[in-house]
């Protein structure tokens, strides 16, 4: 355990990280100089702040140990602990919020949110430690390049964390994970700590709305906006004047919803809000397959992007136009049928639903939607236009906006259990059909993929060899998970449906 000294050595080392990494107000520092003194049971400071390498692995890190140590904390409050230190150093919201706007108009917007990014990598609000242990790679398909993510950062809870977690009363507040409540909301083992979240306020379609930067990072720069007021998600023509005002805001960023029904929508549907951040999803980077023009929108360049899903495209100088194209597009989708390619728009339940997602190039705003249906029947009771059951052991959830463009994000219990897969081809594990279907088989889930790789490669690989073979695997199963989401398919019929509505739902004539 640290000595009191060296506590105290380490709490000077933090205030100084501060000022230079968090632009802690040096006015402030004694403040905050007291502030650590109690909350690490200290009667003074050290006088002395002797040099480090490393900032996490030599203050950061030995002062949350010191915490579990002497009983400050315990071992499954460590990151909530973390939280709550670094949280006493961040500057306070209205600080940070002009401190945002003044770079904004001194140095143009890209300088603003790359300072607000940098704040929130340099306070553990975004653990990049845990984020680079994300084992990620792309893969080019038919269509252009996916990527997949095995998402290791995620801390895995332990069985007494999640007993503990089940003992907290369930007080209601925050409302929900996005709610602007959580900043410096202290956290418990059932809801993360926030004292390190900084939000600003934006202002998109004349509402009060604000920008935070997503703490899993599944892509560079990924910012989440949320609505001040708590309220479910929907996509309406009001969503995409927001989505258009951001880009206006922050031309360097995309900004997009996930559709508002379940197994399409994202995991949160209780609030609204978008996703966005820098412009490098894969879908965005394709061209497209058939244009369109219309006379009602003369401004507005209409294609169908060349692409593993249905993305309609708009393009357009022209925001009153674009916006009232995106408008037609989910107003004619949501109640289109065609039963041909299994598409219903309604039952009892609304079914068809769009994800859009817009951003700017030069004066052009570039509105993708990609049209969704959530509908489901005795066969795929999972949904029609939903990864097929023998994909579920690479993804079974909701595929969101994020996954439709391209980028899967998949469980990290696959870390492990892919290893376990290419050990069938190499032949340290035995292939027995009857053992593997059991009910409390851990590999069960896999068992098809075993099988069908087995009859493909044999028993002998190489390690080298198995792990190519399986790596192989789930990028296929990844292209066709986004190609079950496509509405129309990629064939014949599929092509012709899809280009029946552009031409007779939103009565568009070929360009
Ligand atoms: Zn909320």
């Amino acid at each position: 355990m640290l000595s009191d000294q060296q506590v105290r050595q380490k709490i000077n080392q933090l205030l100084d990280y501060a000022q230079k990494a968090l632009d802690l107000d040096p006015r402030d520092r004694m403040l905050k100089l007291n502030t650590l003194l109690d909350l690490f049971k200290q009667t003074a400071p050290a006088e002395d702040t002797p040099d480090y390498c490393d900032f996490q692995t030599d203050i950061a890190d030995p002062l949350v140990q010191y915490a579990v140590d002497s009983g400050i904390t315990d071992e499954a409050s460590r990151i909530l602990f973390e939280t709550r230190m670094f949280g006493v150093v961040t500057p306070l919201s209205s600080a940070v919020t002009d401190k945002f706007y003044a770079l904004q108009s001194e140095r143009g917007v890209k300088s603003a949110t790359d300072w607000l990014f940098s704040l929130s990598k340099a306070n553990d609000y975004v653990r990049m430690t845990d984020i680079k242990k994300n084992i990620k790679w792309e893969y080019v398909g038919k269509f252009g390049k996916i990527g997949v993510t095995i998402n290791l950062s995620k801390p895995e809870k332990d069985p007494k964390q999640i007993a503990l977690a089940k003992l907290q009363p369930k007080s209601g507040y925050p409302a929900c994970m996005l709610c602007e409540s959580n900043v410096g909301f202290a956290g418990n083992l059932n809801h993360p700590a926030r004292q390190t979240l900084r939000t600003i306020p934006i202002t998109l379609g004349g509402e009060p709305w604000w920008l935070q930067y997503s703490p899993y990072q599944y892509y560079e720069e990924h910012a989440i906006a949320f609505s001040d007021e708590h309220r479910p998600m929907s996509v309406t023509p009001k969503s995409f004047e927001r989505l258009l005002d951001f880009v206006d805001l922050f031309p360097h960023y995309f900004m997009g919803s996930n559709a508002a029904l379940p197994i399409v929508g994202g995991s949160i549907l209780t609030h609204d809000h978008y996703q966005g951040g820098l412009k490098v999803l894969p879908m965005m980077s394709v061209g497209s397959r058939a244009e369109y023009r219309s006379d009602a929108f003369p401004e507005v360049k209409f294609s169908v992007a060349d692409w593993y899903n249905s993305v309609v495209r708009l393009t357009s100088s022209d925001k009153k136009q674009i916006h009232a194209a995106a408008s037609l597009v989910l107003d004619k989708w949501n109640c289109w049928t065609d039963e041909s390619v299994g598409v219903i728009c309604k039952t009892t339940d609304q079914h068809n639903a769009i994800t859009p997602i817009v951003r700017k190039e030069g004066d052009s705003y570039i509105v993708d939607m990609i049209l969704r249906n959530n509908r489901t029947d005795d066969a795929h009771p999972y949904g029609i236009f939903h990864p097929e059951e023998r994909l579920h052991n690479i993804k079974k959830e909701g595929i969101g906006i994020i996954e439709v463009m391209g980028l899967f994000i998949l469980p990290g219990r696959l870390k492990k259990e892919l290893a376990e897969v290419e050990k069938y081809l190499t032949g340290e594990n035995t292939f027995n059909k009857e053992a593997l279907s059991a009910d409390d088989h851990p590999m069960r889930k896999h068992g098809g993929m075993i099988e069908a790789l087995l009859s493909a490669h044999g028993s002998a690989l190489s390690a080298k060899s198995a792990k190519q073979a399986v790596a192989d695997y789930v990028n296929d199963a990844c292209v066709q998970i986004l190609e079950c989401t496509a509405v129309f398919k990629n064939d014949e019929i599929g092509q012709a449906a899809f280009a029946k509505f552009m031409k007779d739902g939103l009565g568009l004539k070929r360009a």
